[in-house]
């Protein structure tokens, strides 16, 4: 998730109105808010909409029990903003609806969490811990892909249980030969659709995500993670791998232009295109253009597993 500067600086003017702070890098609202923990990010929903349904989550707990679905419906029609409301375990969530206008999302924001709060406060919901749900300070934590509102003490434990399980995972053994079979197989896949989108008129760049893809997730299924070593390998064979994918592509329409055996046409394909039967400038900008596209595949998945890899076992306090 990254949010464009604008909606940045929107989050930022919506956590100052509300007397709230806003952690920038991990783009989210938190603070306390009438006694309770609050956190406010967007939702999860894709698109371009979704830096609008900003989501309300608090970790509170009521001993009347929990909110029923009734509850929840007969509270989204009281109130105009409200997209719905849910209740999972210890956390009370609520999703403002779309507001286009900035200003009218600060309005429906700030009036949701005034109404959800004094909503809480009369079913009997008490502040706690989303975690052992005490009746401490909870403070909120970005925690593997996920926020969690806890107390210090489920922080320390959860980091000590974290460690634990990293060490586990750290010490399991990479399949090498697996994970080479495995981008093998991906970046054969890539170089089939290669010939093959190609064969079919489509835009051969295509394939070229396909090949990233197939090759990176093929030693990663394989091998059971995606090492350093992996993304090294998976590189090493999607860059031949498409060139052999592509000439086999030229190979097949010299083959059955000139009608000569393929091996031979796949052979003479350098040659071809140094004496100008096959255009130089036609022939590279076509392997540029599938080569930058194993790039754009390429790319974001292993900056993915990096990321991942940084965060694991990772507990931040939002500042
Ligand atoms: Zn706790």
């Amino acid at each position: 998730m990254r949010m464009n500067n604008r909606i940045k600086e929107q989050y930022a003017q919506i956590a100052s109105a509300l007397q709230l702070r806003f952690d920038e890098e991990y783009e989210a609202i938190h603070g306390n808010y009438g006694g309770y923990p609050v956190l406010i990010v967007p939702s999860s929903s894709g698109s371009n909409v979704y830096y609008y349904m900003p989501k309300i989550c608090i970790a509170a707990e009521s001993a009347l029990g929990p909110l029923s679905k009734e509850d929840c419906k007969a509270y989204k029609k009281e109130h105009a903003y409200v997209s719905s409301l849910s209740q999972s375990g210890r956390l009370v969530t609520l999703v403002v609806k779309n507001q286009r206008k900035a200003e009218r999302l600060m309005e429906a924001i700030g009036t949701e969490l005034r109404n959800l709060i004094s909503y809480l406060h009369s079913r009997g919901f008490q502040p706690c811990c989303q975690v052992c749900g005490q009746p401490v300070p909870a403070e909120a934590y970005f925690v593997s892909g996920g926020f969690l509102q806890m107390c210090e003490e489920c922080r320390v434990s959860l980091n000590q249980r974290m460690a634990v399980q990293m060490n586990r995972d750290r010490s399991k053994p990479e399949n090498v030969i697996g994970g080479v079979v495995g981008a093998a197989l991906g970046s054969l896949l890539g170089a089939a659709s290669i010939i093959l989108l190609s064969q079919l008129g489509y835009v051969a760049a295509l394939s070229g995500l396909v090949m990233a893809i197939c090759t990176l997730k093929g030693y990663e299924l394989l091998s059971g993670k995606l090492s350093r070593l992996g993304i090294v390998v998976s590189c090493v064979l999607m860059v031949a791998m498409t060139y052999v994918g592509d000439r086999i592509d030229w190979a097949l329409v010299v083959a059955r232009d000139v009608g000569m055996g393929f091996a031979s046409a796949f052979g003479y394909i350098p040659t071809l295109v140094n004496i100008g039967m096959i255009e130089a400038s036609t022939y590279w900008a076509n392997l540029l253009l599938v080569y930058l596209f194993v790039i754009l595949g390429a790319v974001p998945t292993i900056l993915g597993v990096l990321r991942n890899r940084r965060d694991e076992g990772k507990i931040s306090r939002l500042s």
